[in-house]
């Protein structure tokens, strides 16, 4: 199946019940079951099924399948927002004392949550640059995880996923990147060695901003020691799913962030278009990179798809007057008017008007 075929038919195709072939909105909190006993051992997990919406649910069930296999893995795991699900994908493997190697180029949430856990006694150690030898110089015995995100935030440093996946499991540590700028439309980390994936999926793959939401897509793949690992130690019978058993059974459960069907509904309908929305939204990104970069001279433009030097790129980091746009659906005629209304009102250098013509 390709890819605009799977985000229709991809993971599941229709309701087991009924048919219906969108995801009907179970919208209930609870399950019921035609014995005691087969709710006692659906809702401690010894028999397939439903049984209280915290832990899962068919609408988001349908959700969790579709994304897994927009991502190649071997399942998923759907939150409550993007924040839950870095949350939850660090917090399923690490204890008190363990420590994470992480780009320093992510979202500012997510650099908040790594500062959150130095009071837990999780302490991050940051790389500057993508290179696998920046991030090997910080890699210790302490360390249980490498952290990145396909698409530097916001410097747009592409990362090489295949080389730091390398690197990774050479010290036998699993790499988890976040892939919500790329979406799995324009990589799917998990072919190129990431061990596990998560998204907010409130961007791209819900597409309209109705919902917030995060998912965590586990590859399977990781060959978890559970003497490093001692958290994953109780599910290791489960084999291949041992990483995904720990999550819905323990932490997820436990910490409550679950996703509202409602809304693992309406990011379903959403991803049904992920795949022409990123070919317009890559295709008005470039053209408006190419706009502003030939018609402003003291605007510097960074943006992956341009055929701008390699040096400029290097050298593009954080500046006080770093704008990053991230564009949208709009006709790009709209969008080049709106830069141009904005960019020629704008202070630039010392007062001076930066009016087109005089850039
Ligand atoms: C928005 C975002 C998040 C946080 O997601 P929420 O759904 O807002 O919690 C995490 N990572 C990246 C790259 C994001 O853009």
């Amino acid at each position: 199946m390709k890819f605009n075929t799977s985000l229709l038919h991809g993971g599941y195709s229709r309701d087991n019940n009924t048919g219906a072939i969108l995801p009907p909105i179970y919208q209930t909190s609870a399950f019921g079951h035609k014995t005691a006993e087969q709710l006692e051992n659906t809702f401690n997990n010894h028999e397939p099924g439903f049984s209280y919406s915290r832990i899962n649910n068919p609408t988001i069930e349908s959700f969790e399948k579709r994304i897994a296999y927009l991502e190649g893995g071997i399942g998923a795991v759907a939150c409550s927002s993007g924040m839950a699900a870095i949350s939850l994908a660090i917090l399923n493997i690490l204890r008190s004392g363990d420590e994470i190697v992480s780009s320093a180029s992510i979202f500012g949430g997510t650099i908040g949550l790594f500062k959150d856990l130095q009071a837990f006694g999780i302490t991050t150690n940051y790389v500057l640059d993508q290179s696998p030898e920046s991030y090997e110089a910080v890699i210790n015995k302490k360390t249980k995880l490498i952290f990145t995100e396909t698409i530097g935030n916001p410097k747009l440093d592409v990362v090489d996923i295949s080389a730091i996946a390398r690197l990774a499991h050479s010290h036998k540590i699993p790499l988890i990147v976040d892939n919500t700028a790329a979406t799995p439309f324009l990589v799917k980390p998990i072919s190129f060695g990431a061990d596990v994936v998560v998204h907010s999926a409130s961007k791209y793959i819900n597409g309209s901003g109705n919902s917030i939401s995060g998912v965590i897509i586990d590859s399977g793949r990781f060959d978890w020691d559970t003497e490093e690992y001692p958290s994953l130690l109780e599910t290791k019978r489960f084999g291949q799913f041992i990483y995904l058993s720990k999550l819905r059974g323990y932490l997820f459960r436990n910490f409550g962030s679950c996703l509202s069907p409602f809304n693992a509904y309406l990011n379903s309908i959403g991803l049904e278009t992920l795949g022409i929305r990123m070919e317009r939204l890559c295709n008005n990104a470039l053209k408006l990179a190419e706009y502003i970069q030939s018609n402003y001279k003291n605007i510097t433009v960074n943006y992956p798809g341009l055929k701008s030097s390699e040096e400029e790129k290097k050298n593009a980091g954080i500046y006080d007057d770093l704008i990053r746009v991230s564009v949208g659906l709009e006709d790009i005629e709209d969008l080049i008017n709106d830069f141009d209304a904005a960019l020629e009102k704008m202070p630039y250098q010392g007062g001076i008007q930066c009016k087109k013509s005089m850039c």
